[in-house]
């Protein structure tokens, strides 16, 4: 039985893709860079998630994925980088603006509040994380929240796990679900704490053979099925 739930946020809850593409284009404008096309902002992200995976493989600090990536994304369109870091601190605050959640994400929250003890478990700077949960009402359904930044270490390493459980207490393995939509840091954070995960996989990717996923669930409703 199910009595702990660790949600990811950005991506299993929140769609961050548009709250992204809202505060890029909304800075576009207010730094004077020009438009910002649907095109530009499809390879923003491809260039953020790389950075983003840097991090998780420890080739990158947190500093140099969070100016790095709009270097890249200004010198690939001839924009001028002097502004990178001014940009970047906007946009930490900007991110904040837009909320939009993923379909049944709040239904599924509200039916567990009181019945299971959920808790937020991102890897995420304190400024946007924090400002996103108010702005969402998230912080209002959450038991506890666990941001990486906070913790001074992200998923998937273990000792973010082991701040979990000093704070929440020790349960058995298979009483606690972690759900998120990233492999490489909730399902391998999951694994190396050996708990039970959840693999938010709207889009039906194949899943690889090195990882242990418990449950591959398209919508987050079933995870009405699943904690029963
Ligand atoms: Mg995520």
């Amino acid at each position: 039985m199910i009595r702990v739930i660790l949600w990811d946020v950005d991506g299993t809850l929140l769609d961050f893709h548009s709250a992204e593409a809202a505060a890029i284009r909304a800075l576009f404008h207010k730094f004077g860079l020009g438009i910002c096309t649907d095109a530009m902002l499809a390879d923003y992200s491809a260039i953020n998630a790389g950075f983003w995976r840097k991090l998780e493989t420890g080739e990158l600090t947190k500093p140099q994925v969070l100016t790095g990536r709009f270097e890249t994304f200004f010198r690939k369109y001839g924009l001028d980088t002097g502004c990178v870091a001014d940009f970047n601190a906007a946009y930490q605050l900007a991110l904040g603006d837009t909320i939009c959640f993923c379909p049944n994400a709040l239904e599924v929250l509200l039916a567990f509040k009181g019945k299971a003890l959920q808790c937020a478990v991102t890897n995420g700077t304190v400024i946007a994380q924090k400002k996103k949960l108010a702005a969402s009402g998230l912080d209002q359904i959450f038991d506890h929240i666990f941001i990486s930044d906070e913790i001074g270490i992200d998923k998937p390493n273990i000792a973010f796990f082991d701040a979990v459980w000093q704070k929440i207490g020790i349960y058995a393995p298979d009483e606690v679900l972690i759900v998120g939509d990233s492999l490489t840091s909730d399902i391998r954070g999951g694994n190396n704490a050996g708990i039970r995960t959840c693999w938010y996989n709207p889009k039906g990717l194949p899943s690889p053979d090195d990882l242990k996923i418990d449950y591959d669930i398209r919508d987050l409703a079933q995870m009405l099925t699943i904690c029963k």
